[in-house]
């Protein structure tokens, strides 16, 4: 069939106009195909959901180094060394964790601590052989509380106790700053796009089909609706009493330990959700709330000007 010159160009036009508007609804109402990988790292199931197939493998590599490192249960990591001689030379990433801890402790007023780790396995939550013990024993292992106890020497990376028998625990924080890492890993690979979560933590690194990434926080109580966020370089963080706990003489008792009394937390709140900008800071506030308790947040919202404070008390 023979077309005239005219007739030639309005078809090519009619045809690039209609490519155009499939490409836009394709952006508009499609949503690219996603990688789903997992893998179990520090204790938790970490998934990773990216356009990118790259991605699982970049931040499981950097979540696994990081655990090498920061692992209390890793007895040749960098933390067990320094928890059995009191003295190390530390890694920029452990030297880096711990300087943070430290000011952490200081902007929540030692409700976030990770020298807190003694009273952490006196209850038995190390090692889940579960007991409640005599006052005079918290009394002795709440002396070696107090992240001003840790000396820092910059220099040459030195981390030291003050006093034999003091120990550290990152378990508030070190997924987090795993979180904050594996992003950072991504984007120096060029991924811009990716969601990490470790264990209900979540990291959202740039969007999703050209939108916020929608993450839904699971509610302790199965009859309540699940609470949806919307992020993009933000994490979430949640902390909680029924993540980890256990009964005796019809007490609860969790794993989130009051730095000041040696005691598990009473606080009246069931869960704590924190998002801001970094992992580390949400993961580390999130402990530090459910410490406090509802109060808290009025205590910390101006020290944590980007954070948002989500709280359930039943
Ligand atoms: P998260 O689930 O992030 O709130 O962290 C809880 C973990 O942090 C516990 O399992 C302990 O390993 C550690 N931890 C317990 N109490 C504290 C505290 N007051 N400050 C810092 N870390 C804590
Ligand atoms: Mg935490």
């Amino acid at each position: 069939m023979a077309y005239s010159k005219n007739t030639r160009i309005y078809l090519l036009i009619i045809l690039a106009a209609g490519w155009i508007i499939t490409l836009t609804l394709q952006q508009l109402f499609l949503e690219e195909k996603l990688y789903r990988q997992t893998r179990v790292l520090m204790g938790t199931f970490f998934e990773v959901i990216s356009a990118d197939e790259r991605a699982g493998k970049i931040v499981f590599d950097e979540v696994l180094r990081l655990e090498q490192l920061l692992s209390k249960y890793k007895e040749d990591s960098e933390i067990s060394r320094l928890n059995r001689s009191g003295k190390i030379t530390a890694s920029p990433d452990t030297f880096y964790i711990i300087k943070r801890a430290k000011e952490l402790a200081l902007k929540t007023g030692g409700a976030f601590d990770i020298t807190v780790a003694p009273l952490v396995d006196l209850w038995g939550f190390t090692e889940r052989n579960f007991s409640v013990p005599d006052s005079q024993m918290i009394k002795e292992k709440l002396a070696l509380v107090g992240s001003d106890k840790i000396i820092l020497r910059g220099k040459n990376n030195v981390v030291e106790f003050m006093f034999s028998g003091m120990k550290i625990d990152l378990g508030g924080i070190a997924k987090g700053y795993a979180l904050d890492r594996a992003a950072q890993k991504l984007k120096e690979n060029n991924i811009k796009n990716c969601l990490i979560n470790a264990g209900g933590q979540v990291y959202a690194l740039g969007k999703r089909s050209g939108r916020k990434w929608r993450v839904s926080i699971r509610p302790v109580r199965k009859d309540k609706k699940a609470d949806i966020f919307e992020l993009s370089g933000q994490s979430a963080a949640t902390s909680g009493g029924y993540e980890q706990f256990f009964l005796k003489d019809g007490q609860s008792y969790c794993h989130i330990i009051n730095p000041k009394t040696g005691y598990p937390v009473k606080s009246g709140v069931v869960s704590v959700t924190i998002i801001d900008d970094s992992g580390l800071s949400s993961d580390a506030l999130s402990t530090a709330i459910f410490v406090l308790g509802e109060n808290g947040i009025n205590m910390l919202k101006n020290k944590f000007s980007k954070a948002k404070f989500y709280i359930t008390k039943d």
